[in-house]
């Protein structure tokens, strides 16, 4: 369902889109909208990016995707749902 994200307000698609500048806001490989919230500093490495899942949308407060669904799609699933 990539791509998907965004189309609730021009806003968020021009957040996503930035032409002039990096976007904080993105979908990463896995299909979940992310938005950077800080730097962190690494050991003998560059400076990496703080990703955090996006719930709603920063602009017009529309749900963008769950929990849940972000746990599915990132594999992260620490509870047993149970299906074989
Ligand atoms: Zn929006």
């Amino acid at each position: 369902m990539a791509g998907t994200f965004g189309s609730c307000c021009t806003e968020l698609t021009d957040a996503m889109s930035g032409e002039e500048f990096e976007p904080l806001i993105t979908v990463g490989d896995d299909g979940v909208l992310y938005m950077s919230v800080g730097l962190v500093e690494l050991e003998d490495e560059e400076p990496g990016m703080v990703d955090h899942p996006v719930f709603f949308c920063p602009f017009c407060g529309k749900g963008l995707q769950t929990p849940e669904e972000v746990r599915e799609k990132t594999g992260d699933d620490d509870e047993d749902e149970g299906n074989a």
